[in-house]
C-alpha cells in the first residue's frame, strides 16, 4: 500500500525565482560560523525528503569567498550553475565553469573558490544522513601546499 503524501512532503514544483533564489526556499548561512574556516557562502536546500536518501542543495561563494577545504567519508556531485572558479578534488586544481559537474570521492580533500569578480553557484548532491566533515592538520595543509599549484590556489592566487 502506497501511504498518502504527507503535509510537509516537497512541493511538485519548486519555481525559479530571479537570482538563483527558489520559492518558498530560505537562504542560510553555509555553516555555523564557528564549525568551520568558510568566506561568503550561502546554502539553500532544494529538496530533502525522508523518502529519499539524498538532499540536493545550493551553494553559493561571493566573490573572494571560498568554501570550507575538508574532507569526508560521503561523496558529493556538483554541477556548477552560476558563474565560473576553481576546485581543488585531491591534489589537483581544475577549473571549472557553468555546468561542469564535478564527483568528490571519499575522503578526498576539496574547495571552492570563484574566479576574480564572479559569483559561484552550484547544485551539491549528497547524502542525507552523512559523517561530518574533517579539517586537515597543518600536517596535512603542509602537504597540501607543497604542490605549488595547490598552494597559489589555497593563498586564493592561484
Ligand atoms: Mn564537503
Amino acid at each position: 500500500m502506497v501511504k498518502p503524501m504527507s503535509d510537509d512532503h516537497p512541493p511538485s514544483l519548486r519555481v525559479a525565482e530571479q537570482d538563483f533564489r527558489w520559492a518558498d526556499v530560505t537562504l542560510r548561512q553555509y555553516k555555523d560560523e564557528d564549525a568551520a574556516p568558510f568566506k561568503t557562502v550561502s546554502r539553500q536546500v532544494l529538496f530533502s525528503d525522508p523518502k529519499l536518501a539524498g538532499e540536493l542543495r545550493y551553494f553559493e561563494v561571493a566573490p573572494d569567498g571560498y568554501s570550507t577545504l575538508e574532507r569526508h567519508d560521503h561523496m558529493h556531485a556538483v554541477m556548477i550553475l552560476r558563474g565560473a572558479g576553481k576546485v581543488l578534488v585531491g591534489d589537483k586544481v581544475h577549473d571549472v565553469k557553468t555546468h561542469d559537474l564535478i564527483t568528490i570521492p571519499s575522503w578526498t580533500w576539496h574547495q571552492f573558490r570563484p574566479a576574480p569578480g564572479e559569483n559561484l553557484g552550484f547544485l551539491c548532491l549528497v547524502n542525507a544522513e552523512r559523517d561530518r566533515p574533517q579539517l586537515p592538520s597543518s600536517e596535512e595543509l603542509a602537504a597540501l601546499r607543497a604542490d605549488a599549484k595547490v598552494a597559489a590556489f589555497l593563498d586564493g592566487t592561484g
